[in-house]
């Protein structure tokens, strides 16, 4: 039988050309998508043999959404070789905060704690399968060991100690901090935490269940629909400048053949590392594990964090 991989988030970008290269690596995809319509369109558009995929429906922005979509797969009744949690939304240019249903501010509830409830609860479907894996896309704004990391616009990815998490996370709070409202410091915080949470879930469940858990940076993939509530102009420029000033583009397809590198390959194994390809492109390059600031890899606030996040999704 193929090997079976979720992808959340599979309706564009990156997800969607990880559910490509996949299926090329001879992989069985469940896309798990909030906009079913859009990702059959995708698939469609994109040629996707339709025997190799399945569309399943998963918000991650809605602790319930999330439960029911593990209900509809536990109902299966199979092996998980691989979860990818891929998807994101970033809006960069809200004047409030957008709320989940359960009312948390919506890039934290989307980006992490969508997929830090999924993650706990697919581990005992993923200890079905002989060599799994669960491969969490981490960014290089999240980072602040690179240069990416270090850019104060409109500010790093900082957690502070967890005031607005303690706090609830619940209206007026919106940041993890505690502290006013930054929509796109809401972002680089929500990928920070799932660079931590992919540690800790190393820490924690690696050696008893093997399953190798890993971050990844796939590069800058400028073009994908990520930056559609960015500013037009930027939209413009960004590409651009990523190809030409930093070198750090890459293109969709590549991102995704570099997913399913990290998803599928045996130099991958290696279990609680972040894998880069370096800022700078070339042709040619080789995956390294990137190592990573402190603020990714204190163990004891990636415990509380931990501890927090499962308070909030009630787990
Ligand atoms: P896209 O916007 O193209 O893709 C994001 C995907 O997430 C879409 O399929 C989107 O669905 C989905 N999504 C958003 N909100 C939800 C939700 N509530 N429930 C389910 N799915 C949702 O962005 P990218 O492909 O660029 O980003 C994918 C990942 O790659 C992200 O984790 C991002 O942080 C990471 N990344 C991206 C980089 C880049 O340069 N682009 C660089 C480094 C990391 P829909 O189509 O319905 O909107």
């Amino acid at each position: 039988t193929k090997q079976l991989a979720i992808v959340t988030g599979a309706s564009s970008g990156v997800g969607l050309y990880s559910t490509q290269a996949l299926i090329a690596k001879g992989w069985q995809v469940i896309m798990a998508c909030r906009n079913m319509e859009k990702a059959f369109q995708a698939a469609h558009d994109l040629g996707l043999p339709t025997d190799a995929y399945q569309i399943m429906h998963l918000d991650l922005g809605s602790l319930s959404s999330v439960r029911a979509f593990h209900a509809a797969f536990r109902a299966q009744n199979r092996a998980l070789d691989t979860l990818i949690s891929n998807a994101a939304t970033y809006l960069p240019q809200l004047k409030q905060p957008a709320r989940s249903p359960e009312g948390f501010e919506i890039s934290v509830a989307t980006n992490y704690l969508g997929h830090f409830l999924l993650a706990n609860l697919m581990l005992e479907d993923l200890q079905k399968s002989h060599l799994p894996r669960l491969v969490t896309l981490g960014t290089v704004t999240a980072n602040s060991e690179e240069f990416g990391g270090k850019i104060p616009i409109p500010a790093p990815a900082d957690l502070g100690e967890f005031q607005g998490l303690k706090d609830g996370f619940q209206a007026p709070v919106s940041m993890i901090d505690g502290k006013p409202f930054k929509p796109g410091k809401a972002y680089k915080d929500s990928k920070l935490c799932c660079m931590m949470m992919s540690r800790e879930l190393h820490a924690r469940y690696h050696e008893d269940t093997g399953i190798v858990f890993s971050t990844l940076y796939p590069g800058c993939v400028a073009e994908t629909p990520l930056f559609r509530n960015a500013p037009a102009l930027f939209q413009k420029v960004f590409p651009w400048f990523q190809k030409n000033i930093t070198k750090g583009y890459v293109s969709q397809p590549l991102s995704g053949a570099r997913v399913a590198q990290v998803v599928a390959d045996p130099e991958f194994t290696r279990s609680g590392v972040h894998w880069s390809w370096g800022n700078r492109q070339k042709v040619g390059q080789v995956a390294f594990a990137q190592s990573m600031s402190d603020k990714a890899t204190d163990a004891a606030r990636s415990k509380e964090l931990w501890d927090l996040s499962a308070g909030l999704v009630c787990l």
